[in-house]
């Protein structure tokens, strides 16, 4: 099954569809869950008797509302969701030698390296794809020109090659808040108080309407720059 093929086949169709077109014909995968989007994802998943399995990244800089809500998605789904965590003799190596709040200083590479691109590696190194809630219209810096499905620029998997499927690739944000809304899934109650995009507390803050969703991420940093490295290939690809 190459890329080309794949990407003929789901670039037209609905997430629902482009799902259930996934699982039936790529085994060994699992599902990012960190935002809105992911839910919503896991929520067409389990409605369509997927039995989706789903990971997500423990920073250890959550905000507390982001580990209720996992809890939530896991209850209200029946769901096991693996959680990771950094590797902790980096972490030491790096709270011992620049303290809790490098990234304000040195960027937010390292920090992220450490607690997120490190552990996903290890994670998705045992995969054969992944499916991710990204949307092009989530930044116009770094995800504008995103397909439903990619050869990953950033990862490898299992037997090398890795893929990345975005079915919410074209949906707006409001497609989201109308599932969301209509089919009653559970959403992380910081969107309540002006989160759109949320990541580790120290590093993000409620943003305007007008906003770019992903300036309220490091937002002491240049918007090109807004990836934390789990979706380089969205940088690498521009
Ligand atoms: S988002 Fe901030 S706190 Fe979280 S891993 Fe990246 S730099 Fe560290």
């Amino acid at each position: 099954m190459s890329i080309q093929t794949l990407q003929a086949e789901l670039a037209q169709k609905e997430p629902r569809e482009i799902l259930k077109s996934i699982y039936s014909q790529v085994d060994n995968i699992a599902i990012s869950f960190s935002g809105a989007e992911d839910v919503v994802l896991i929520d067409m998943a389990c409605k369509l008797g997927l039995k989706p399995t789903v990971f997500t990244l423990d920073t250890g800089r959550l905000h507390p509302e982001t580990y209720r809500f996992m809890q939530t998605v896991m209850d209200h789904y029946q769901l096991q969701i693996a959680v990771l965590a950094p590797e902790q003799e980096s972490l030491n190596k790096l709270t011992q030698e620049k303290g809790l709040f490098s990234f304000y200083k040195d960027g937010h590479k390292e920090c992220c390296g450490i607690r997120k691109v490190a552990p996903l590696r290890r994670y998705l190194g045992g995969l054969s794809a992944w499916i991710t809630g990204q949307r092009r219209d989530q930044s116009k810096a770094t995800r504008d020109s995103l397909d439903v499905v990619e050869l990953d620029g950033a990862f490898s998997g299992k037997d090398g090659e890795l893929i990345k499927f975005n079915p919410l690739c074209h949906w707006s944000s409001e497609q989201v808040w109308n599932y969301i809304r209509a089919l009653e899934v559970p959403f992380n109650p910081l969107h309540s108080q002006g989160f759109i995009s949320i990541g580790c507390e120290p590093c993000t803050r409620p943003t305007l309407p007008h906003q770019d969703p992903r300036e309220g991420r490091w937002w002491w940093e240049e918007a090109d720059n807004k990836e934390c490295g789990l979706h380089s290939s969205s940088i690498i690809s521009k």
